[in-house]
């Protein structure tokens, strides 16, 4: 017997008794962390009108080019979200996506956050490109998904209408207009060494402290 198959064997031996490693699935299926991100849901305010607004971010935070959109005007006689647009079409293709979750981040009204939902194989690959109608939640149905793991609630008194320093956003008051990062600081100021040649950038920087404070 050659030496390769007393190694085998061995192996073979060393793990009969141990509990196996995989599971049955889809009889069995594994509980998943809180944070995986699988297929985007889109979600709704609790009286039903949709949270996105169409304004893009998440299309353009996308690295791999996944989301495709057509925002359209919102009217009294069919008003659809609260902002001044809503997505009239919103595909996500996920044979490009790669569920890096920065449409998620992107997203000033958590409308978009990626869910558990993994069971994503089809058999032609335009059923991959997921529309609007598969992906936002049903009616009476809202939630805001897996943005309770990343975002603690915001009391009713902090809610804001736009990203804040305090990172307690939680979408509910955002409108069309509620778009960038709010009042978060998006670059580092560059000063320069001899604070006398840079006096009035450091008024301004400090101006900004002040309103942060
Ligand atoms: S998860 Fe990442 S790759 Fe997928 S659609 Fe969102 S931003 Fe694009
Ligand atoms: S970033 Fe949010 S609100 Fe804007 S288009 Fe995307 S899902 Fe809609």
């Amino acid at each position: 017997m050659s030496f390769d198959i007393l190694k085998g064997m061995a192996t073979t031996l060393k793990n009969i008794g141990k509990k196996p490693t995989t599971i049955s699935y889809p009889e069995e299926e594994r509980v998943l962390p809180a944070r995986f991100r699988g297929r985007h849901v889109l979600h709704r305010y609790e009286n039903d009108l949709e949270r996105c607004v169409g304004c893009y971010l998440c299309a353009g935070a996308c690295p791999a080019d996944a989301i495709y959109i057509e925002a359209e005007e919102n009217t009294e006689e069919n008003r659809v979200s609260p902002g001044e647009r809503y997505a009239r079409v919103f595909d996500v293709n996920l044979l490009r996506c790669i569920f890096c979750g920065y449409c998620q981040a992107a997203c000033p009204t958590g409308a978009i956050t990626l869910e558990h939902n993994y069971k994503l194989a089809s058999y032609y690959p335009e059923d991959m490109v997921y529309h609007k109608e598969q992906l936002l939640e049903p009616r009476g149905q809202s939630t805001i998904g897996s943005n309770t793991v990343w975002f603690e609630p915001a009391p009713q008194e902090a809610a804001q209408p736009v990203p804040q320093v305090k990172h307690v956003f939680d979408g509910s008051q955002a409108s069309a207009a509620a778009v960038g990062l709010g009042d978060i600081p998006n670059e580092e100021p560059v000063l320069l060494v001899d604070e006398e040649q840079d006096e009035d950038r450091r008024k301004f920087e400090r101006g900004k402290d002040w309103e942060h404070a």
